[in-house]
C-alpha cells in the first residue's frame, strides 16, 4: 500500500485541490480524533489515520475518491464514530473521509411522504424535520441525537421502534453513491414499485462503507402517530416478559418499542438513580404504544394489561403524564451507563435470535456467566429478537479477560446455534470480523467477496473491516 510519509507533499496537495485546503486535517493532534469510534476496542497507535479529508459535496467526494484511487490510498468513511464495532476506525492508515460537512436536508416531498438529505445530517434531525410537516422518520437507534444517516444507512441501523416500524433499510428509497474509483451511482428512487434491475440500494444498505460512500439518500416517511403512551411493566422472570411479548404480538397489539431488561440492569438502574428494585422483580418491559389519539391508547393499555396479568406480571404502570412519561423513558436511556459503571470493563454485544428463542439465549448467557464467573446483564429489543448482553470484566486482569474474551465467544456460538445471527443492528466492522466466516459460511463468503472485487477491485475502501 502507497505511504501517505513518503509522497506526503504531493498527496495532500492533491485532496487539498479537492476540498480545499482548510478541510484537510493534518495535524498529528488533530488527526488522532478520527482513531477511534465508540466501540469497546482498545486505542491503537496503528489507527491513527494519515490524514483527515472533509468534503462538502457529491462533486468533491468523488474528486478525493478519483484522487486515491490513482494514488492507491485507503479510505476510511466517518460519521460521528458513534459505531460499536469499529467501523471507522482506520486499519491501514490513508485518509479519513469525514461527512461531518455534508448536513443538508434537501427536499421534503410532502405528497410523496418522502425526504432527501447528506449523509452528514444526524439521524434525530431529520426526525425533528419531517415531524414539524406531521411526517414521521421511524428509525431510532439510541445514538440519534449525534448518529447520522450516513452511518445509519452503512450499518442499517436499527432501534427501539423496530418492533413496529422495521429499520433503516426498510425506509430507504434511493441512494447516491460514489465509488471506489470516484464514480458516482444513483439508485432507486420515488416510485414506490421498482423492479428494474438488481436491488442495488439494498446492497449498500449496511455495507459497513466497504462498497462505496453514501453521498444522498431518500427516504420514506409514515403519518406521524398523533398519540403516545408508555408503560412499564414487572415481571418475575425474562421467561414471563418475553411470553408477554409473544401473546401480544399474536394478539395483534404491536407496541412501537417493547425493550426488556433483566434482574443486573434493574439493579443497575436503581443503583444510578439511587432508588430501589420492586421485591421479587427479575425482568422489566418498558412498552411505547401509539395510535390516533387517546381513546387507540387505551385500548391498546386494557389489553396490555390482561396480556402482562395472565403472563404473571407484579405490577404495571402506565405513564399519566409527560413526566411520567420521561421518567420511564430516562431509566432505558440511562441503562448503558448504569451497567457499564458495575465494572471496570463492558464488553457490550449486539446478538439477534428469532424472537422465540429470546428465553432461551438468556439462560445460555446465564449459563456462560456462571461458567465464566461473570456478570452478563441482559437487555435489548424484545420485540425483535435482539439483545445486548454486557459482559462485566476487568480487563486489566489476565485472567479476567481471557474468561470475559470466552464468554464473548460462547455467547456468539449461543446466538448461532438457535438460528440467530452476529449483529443484530452494530454490524461486523472490526470486533466481529474473526467470527463472520464461520456465521455466513463459504459460499457467503466468497459471494461477499466477489461483490467486493466488482467494486473496489483495488480494495481501497475501508479496509479490513467485515472479513
Ligand atoms: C449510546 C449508543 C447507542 C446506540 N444505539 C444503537 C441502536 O439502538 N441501534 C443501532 O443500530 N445502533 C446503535 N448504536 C450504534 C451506532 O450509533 C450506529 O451504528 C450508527 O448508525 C452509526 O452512525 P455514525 O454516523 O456514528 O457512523 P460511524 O460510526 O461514523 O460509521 C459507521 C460505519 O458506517 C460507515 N459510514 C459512515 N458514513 C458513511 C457514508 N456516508 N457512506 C458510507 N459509509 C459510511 C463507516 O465507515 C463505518 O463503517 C449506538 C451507539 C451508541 C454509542
Amino acid at each position: 500500500m502507497t505511504s501517505l510519509t513518503t509522497l506526503e507533499p504531493l498527496v495532500l496537495d492533491g485532496f487539498r485541490e479537492a476540498v480545499g485546503r482548510e478541510h484537510v486535517i493534518e495535524s498529528p493532534l488533530e488527526v488522532f480524533g478520527y482513531s477511534y469510534d465508540a466501540s469497546f476496542l482498545a486505542l491503537d497507535r496503528s489507527t491513527v489515520p494519515q490524514a483527515v479529508v472533509r468534503p462538502r459535496t457529491t462533486q468533491e467526494i468523488s474528486r478525493v475518491m478519483a484522487f486515491a484511487h490513482q494514488q492507491r490510498i485507503p479510505v476510511t468513511p466517518r460519521g460521528a464514530a458513534s459505531g460499536r464495532t469499529g467501523g471507522s476506525v482506520p486499519l491501514e492508515g490513508g485518509i479519513v473521509l469525514a461527512l461531518d460537512r455534508m448536513t443538508s436536508i434537501l427536499e421534503l416531498d410532502t405528497a410523496n411522504m418522502m425526504v432527501s438529505a447528506e449523509p452528514g445530517v444526524r439521524t434525530a434531525d431529520l426526525h425533528d424535520h419531517c415531524a414539524r410537516q406531521g411526517l414521521f422518520f421511524p428509525p431510532d437507534p439510541g445514538s440519534w441525537k449525534f448518529s447520522t444517516l450516513g452511518g445509519n444507512v452503512a450499518e442499517n441501523a436499527g432501534g427501539m421502534r423496530a418492533v413496529k416500524y422495521g429499520v433503516t433499510r426498510d425506509y430507504v428509497m434511493g441512494l447516491e453513491v460514489v465509488l471506489a474509483d470516484g464514480s458516482i451511482l444513483e439508485t432507486g428512487g420515488k416510485a414506490v414499485k421498482n423492479v428494474t434491475g438488481y436491488d442495488l440500494t439494498s446492497l449498500f444498505v449496511g455495507s459497513e462503507g466497504t462498497l462505496g460512500i453514501v453521498s444522498k439518500a431518500l427516504f420514506r416517511l409514515r403519518p406521524l402517530p398523533k398519540a403516545r403512551g408508555v408503560i412499564r411493566v414487572i415481571f418475575r422472570t425474562m421467561d414471563e416478559a418475553c411470553s408477554a411479548v409473544q401473546e401480544m404480538l399474536l394478539d395483534g397489539v404491536t407496541p412501537s418499542a417493547a425493550e426488556i431488561m433483566d434482574a443486573t440492569c434493574l439493579e443497575a438502574v436503581a443503583r444510578a438513580r439511587n432508588t430501589r428494585v420492586e421485591p421479587g422483580a427479575g425482568a422489566c418491559l418498558i412498552l411505547e404504544i401509539d395510535g390516533d389519539g387517546a381513546s387507540s391508547l387505551e385500548a391498546q393499555s386494557l389489553r396490555i394489561d390482561t396480556i402482562t396479568r395472565q403472563a404473571g406480571c407484579i405490577t404495571f404502570r402506565s405513564a399519566a403524564s409527560k413526566e411520567e412519561t420521561e421518567a420511564i423513558w430516562a431509566e432505558r436511556r440511562g441503562l448503558s451507563s448504569a451497567v457499564a459503571a458495575m465494572a471496570p470493563n463492558r464488553l457490550g454485544e449486539d446478538i439477534s435470535v428469532p424472537r422465540s428463542a429470546f428465553p432461551e439465549v438468556v439462560r445460555r448467557i446465564n449459563a456462560i456467566a456462571s461458567t465464566t464467573k461473570l456478570r452478563i446483564p441482559v437487555f435489548g429489543h424484545a420485540g425483535d429478537g435482539n439483545l445486548h448482553p454486557s459482559v462485566l470484566c476487568d480487563l486489566g486482569n489476565p485472567d479476567e479477560a481471557a474468561r470475559a474474551h470466552q464468554a464473548v465467544d460462547g455467547i456468539f456460538k449461543a446466538a448461532l446455534d438457535l438460528g440467530g445471527t452476529l449483529s443484530g443492528e452494530h454490524g461486523i466492522g472490526i470486533s466481529k470480523r474473526p467470527y463472520f466466516a464461520d456465521a455466513v459460511g463459504p459460499v457467503s463468503l466468497a459471494t461477499h467477496r466477489a461483490i467486493k472485487g466488482a467494486l473496489d477491485p483495488l480494495g481501497l475502501l475501508n479496509p479490513g473491516k467485515i472479513w
